[in-house]
């Protein structure tokens, strides 16, 4: 299947291209050129597949045409190593848990698929991944790649401004990972990244990829919680006007719940979820998109003024904004608010949400309909933000071993200045050419 960029639909790239380069030349977003429905036979015995077996026929669909089968089942199976539960919070409400994989969030789908197609399709040669880090990107990156033959991640973080717990994540890993501790700011560490990808005296020594989120292998493998979650709740007898809730802040998520439904999943609608950050519900409203600088919130994985993925909706719609409110509605909510939802789950149904999931779960409080089933994604596990979320429903929140065990390894990152001459020195003696 052929890949299309957002930008002019004439530009297309085959799946390898698209993933090996992640945006298109003209700095648009790729789009597959078509979008399968899955046969009805399918959709009557999902609820007796398991997730693998479920998202190895959604896979089928985007990336059968280019992938041989036994090897796209081999990356589909080692990348869902973990179950994505769909739990009941309250009434109509049920909450899809994606925090149970590596690094306790639902990065880790996309990012352990993306490593494996990436490995898939440069075969034998060797590439070098660069990754630019405030916190969350840089873990499920490089637990996504780590230990897959041929790629080496670099990971570049700002010494002193990423939380423990995330950071540990990451530097503790050893084999093909390594972090850069850089002495300065995130925008440095963006700005390192960016001017080596420029820098044609070190492309032309190594193979340098990044693993940004816009990677169609990082974001249509999210589609396969969707479907799994329809088969949880076709198999309770709820499988009918099943409303999704997602708590979005690059709309990535969102819009591979999209190409499900475009997919023949029967969901009645989706909510977007939003914390301050609300130039989605803005548009929604109002029909006009203004990106913005974006706040600080205390879900911060949704501070986003941007969202890249805006363009990949609009393109599905056709930019007709009446059909995107036909199928999209939006709730943006105040810090404050995030962390009464906390609260009040908390107290009234003993489930901790994490500040992202609140978000989720507080948009179908307020926005279900008698007779709907809710389902949100419940985005991280509460205790990668412990603090913030002991805080809110003022008691102590258990960190799960595999947290526990990253907390506990040892830290292993080089130090660095943010001159791009050290990091060029660096890269070229310890790169894999
Ligand atoms: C990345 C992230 C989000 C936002 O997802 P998008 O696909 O960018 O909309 C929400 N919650 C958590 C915990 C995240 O890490």
């Amino acid at each position: 299947m052929k890949y299309y960029s957002t930008n002019n639909k004439t530009q297309t790239a085959t799946l390898r291209e698209a993933v090996i380069k992640g945006l298109a030349p003209d700095r648009g977003l790729y789009m597959p050129e078509n979008i399968k429905r899955l046969p009805e036979e399918f959709f009557n015995n999902i609820q007796d597949l398991s997730f693998q077996e479920i998202s190895f026929e959604v896979a089928k669909a985007f990336f059968g045409d280019d992938v041989e089968a036994q090897d796209l089942k081999k990356i589909v199976y080692e990348t869902l190593s973990f179950d994505c539960p769909v739990v009941h919070v309250n009434g109509n409400i049920w909450s899809l848990e994606l925090f149970h994989g590596p690094t306790l969030a639902f990065k880790d789908v996309g990012a352990r698929f993306m490593a494996r197609m990436l490995a898939y399709f440069i075969g034998n040669t060797r590439v070098n991944v660069l990754v630019a880090t405030s916190g969350d990107t840089g873990s499920a990156v490089a637990n996504g790649f780590l230990g897959v033959e041929g790629i080496r991640v670099f990971v570049l973080y700002p010494k002193n401004k990423v939380s423990l717990i995330q950071e540990s994540q990451f530097t503790t890993l050893g084999q093909n990972i390594t972090a850069l501790e850089i002495e300065g700011t995130f925008d440095d560490c963006q700005a390192l990244v960016k001017e080596a990808f420029a820098d044609t005296g070190l492309t032309k020594q190594m193979a340098l990829t990044s693993a940004n989120s816009i990677n169609v292998a990082r974001f249509l493998p999210q589609a396969f919680y969707y479907f799994h979650a329809y088969a949880q709740m076709k198999k309770r007898g709820l499988g009918n006007n099943i409303v999704i809730c997602v708590p979005s802040g690059n709309f990535g998520n969102l819009t591979a719940g999209l190409f499900a439904q475009r997919m023949g999943l029967p969901v009645k609608r989706f909510i977007a979820a939003n914390n301050a950050n609300d130039v989605f519900l803005k548009y929604l409203n109002t029909g006009i998109y203004e990106p913005r600088p974006s706040i600080q919130t205390i879900a911060n994985a949704m501070d986003v003024g941007a969202p890249s993925n805006f363009a990949r909706i609009i393109d599905m719609f056709n930019n007709e904004h009446s059909d995107i409110c036909k199928c999209i509605s939006g709730a943006s909510y105040s810090d404050t608010q995030i962390r009464d939802a906390m609260a009040k789950c908390h107290e009234l149904y003993k489930y901790t949400l994490d500040p992202h999931g609140a978000c989720g779960w507080l948009a179908l409080k307020e926005n279900l309909q008698n007779g709907e089933n809710g389902i949100f994604l419940e985005t991280a596990h509460p205790a990668k933000f412990k603090e913030t979320v002991e805080n809110a429903i003022n008691g102590q929140i258990e960190i799960p071993c595999r947290l526990a065990a990253f907390i506990n390894g040892t830290k292993m990152s080089i130090p660095m200045t943010n001159k791009f001459e050290d990091f060029k020195r660096y890269l070229i003696s310890s790169c894999l050419s």
